[in-house]
Parts: structure tokens; sequence; C-alpha cells
């Protein structure tokens, strides 16, 4: 089932939204039991691989350049790096290692190669490989693809109406064509939204109406609430209640009973029973670790505490969809073979240089 036929209407998914909390969460909880292993929960890892300086004015992201945030800004990092961040977060029980970067776009260049270089290092750890670069186009998305790319995450963030009171350098449309774009290239997509920016519930409901209209709905549904970052045009956003949040969840997951709902930003704030309320209600993920790109999260222990507590169980990596298969990628073949050749014609050109370079020859003063 793509979505709920039962809520298909604006109207029916804001009255579902507006239940009482109880009811709600009971409708929820039994949609997720019928479609999903309620004890199982993914963890996953996140991790920001070039962080800051982004052209976009996305006015909750302490990441744009615009702003004056207090983040620690960096370019790519290196894939050896990446890796090793992969086999500790498989190893701290994650089983989804989602990289992202700051930029409005992918761009053809080395520093592209190397996050296809990372996807097919990560894929190879048997983990799922998600990315959040930007915008992409069709060629990039079937690249990733083929690099072992799980999938790709671009979010909607809030409905049509309320996207423009937030971000201006990127019209919805564009979000949509990227969200296509990995589509066509078969990366199963995750794309959810943001509440607490300043949206109504009519918003709220706007966002999982886009979702509706799209002819495969994403499979992967990352519900945040909003951290408010000193510096960013929403800094003085008054946080959400933790019930909205669960309210959220448990929307989502009737309309889309078989997508995965991500628990996402906004954790800290909440306590263990308001998360257990959003696991009863259909939250299927969340996200380990002590940063969320650059806001806080809790740490990898304290989740590992609150599901033991709750006798949640980490779910295994490709539960849901065969893992990809990681194809050699011609481009860094090519990349590759370039620099064995200028390497080999460097060491080259020192043995001649070193041949003919006169030895041992006396000094005038030795004669
Ligand atoms: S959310 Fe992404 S696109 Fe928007 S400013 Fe932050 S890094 Fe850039």
């Amino acid at each position: 089932m793509k979505f709920n036929p039962e809520y298909s209407t604006k109207e029916s998914l804001l009255e579902l939204y507006q239940k009482p909390l109880l009811e709600l969460v009971f409708e929820a909880a039994t949609i997720h039991r019928k479609y999903h292993n309620p004890r199982e929960v993914q963890m996953s890892s996140l991790l920001s691989i070039k962080t800051g300086g982004c052209p976009e004015d996305c006015g909750y992201c302490p990441q744009a350049a615009r702003y004056h945030t207090d983040i620690n800004t960096h370019k790519i990092m290196d894939v050896e790096e990446v890796l090793e961040q992969a086999k500790n977060a498989k190893a701290n029980g994650s089983s989804r290692l989602c990289m992202g970067a700051a930029w409005r776009e992918v761009r053809d260049n080395k520093d592209f190669d190397k996050v296809v270089e990372m996807v097919q290092g990560v894929n190879d750890m048997d983990m799922e490989v998600c990315c959040t670069l930007g915008m992409l186009s069709e060629n990039q998305a079937k690249r990733l693809k083929n690099a072992g790319l799980f999938a790709y995450n671009h979010n909607l963030d809030s409905s049509k109406e309320f996207y423009k009171d937030v971000i201006s350098t990127r019209e919805y449309e564009q979000r949509l064509d990227t969200i296509e774009n990995a589509r066509s290239a078969g990366i199963s997509v995750c794309s959810g939204g943001i509440i607490g920016m300043g949206e109504t519930e009519e918003d709220r409901i706007g966002l999982l109406m886009s979702y509706m209209e799209m002819e495969n709905p994403p499979e992967s549904i990352p519900i945040n609430a909003l951290v408010a970052v000193e510096g960013t045009p929403l800094e003085d956003q008054k946080p959400i209640e933790q019930w909205e949040l669960i309210r959220m969840v448990a929307t989502t997951r009737i309309a889309f009973p078989e997508s995965v709902v991500r628990l996402s930003a906004g954790r800290t704030k909440m306590n263990m029973e308001a998360q257990a309320l959003c696991f009863m209600a259909g939250a299927g993920s969340i996200f380990a670790g002590d940063k969320l790109l650059t806001t806080p999260n809790p740490e990898f222990n304290e989740d590992q505490e609150m599901l033991s507590i709750l006798g949640l169980l980490p779910k295994a990596s490709f539960s849901d969809a065969p893992q990809p298969e990681t194809k050699p990628d011609p481009i860094l073949i090519e990349r590759k073979r370039q620099e064995e050749t200028r390497e080999k014609e460097l060491k080259d050109a020192k043995e001649t240089k070193n041949k003919f370079e006169p030895r041992n020859i006396k000094s005038v003063d030795s004669l």
C-alpha cells in the first residue's frame, strides 16, 4: 500500500492529526504492527562529510555561509577517515550510514569522485548507505546507484506554501526534481520534514500531501523537530511540545503504512517516555551518535540503554530491500589510471636525472 486511501485528502488527514492523542497513537500502533516488526528500530548514523559554507539560505540551517553560527566548517573528508567512522558506527550498532555534504548541488568534480568511493566502501561493509548532497542530476544519481547507494535523502521540509517563508534560494519544484532523479535511477528515497519552524498544522499536513501526490511516496520519511541554532533566522523559534512530534510521527505512520518513519533531529529535548510513545506510534528508526550533522543528539550508549529498557532490538541492514551491488566506476578507474601514469612519469624523470648527474666528482679543493 503506497499510501492509506482512507486519509488521502487534506481534510481527512488533518482530522486524523487532530484526533485525541491516545486514539491517534493506538491507530498508528495498529498499522505499524501490521506492516513492520514493532520490536525493531533501525539505528542510523549521520556523518557530515563536508561541513558549512553552503550558498543556500535555509532558515533553520547553521551550515548556510550567510549566517554567523558557531560550527566547525571543513572541506570534504578523506575517504579513509569516512570508512573508519563507518566502521565505528557499525561496531556501535548502526546498520545505516547517512553522509551529508553542505552543497547546493552535486558537481562533477573530484569531491564527487570521493563521495562515490565512500559509497562503494561503506556498501562493501554491508551497511545501508544514504547520501544527502543537495540537488542531483539524473546522471549523478545513476553514478551513485552504480557505486552501491541504497538511499538518497532530500527533504521537502514543509508544505509548498510555507516552504518559501524558510528558503528562497531554491524552489520546491527543484527539490521534487531531485527526488525524481534519485527515484528514476532506482535509488530508494528518503524525504521528510521539520516541524516547529512556525508553520501551521495545515502546513504539516501539506507536507504529507506532497508525498501522497507522488507516484511512489518515499520509502523513508524522517520527521525532525527544529533545533533552533543561534545565528540562524529561526534562532528564536519556541521549541515544539513533545506531543506535536508524537502526533506527526503517528499521522505519518498511518498515512504511509509501508514507509519507515524516522524520528530524527530534536530528540535531545525528548524524555524517554515521549520517545517510547513515538516508537509505539510507528517510529522505526533513530539517528545514533552525539551529532546530527552539526546539531546535538543523544550519545550512542544512552540510546542503547533506552532500547534495552524498552525491549527494542536494533534492525539489521537490508531488511526492507536487497543490498545494491557495488559496481566499478569508470570515472574513478580512469582517474586512478591517470594518477598512476603521472606517478610513474615522475619516478622515471627522477631516475633519468640521477643517471646523468655527474657522480663522485672531486671538488676543486681536493685536487
Ligand atoms: S539545509 Fe542543506 S542546502 Fe540548506 S543551507 Fe543547510 S546545507 Fe545548505
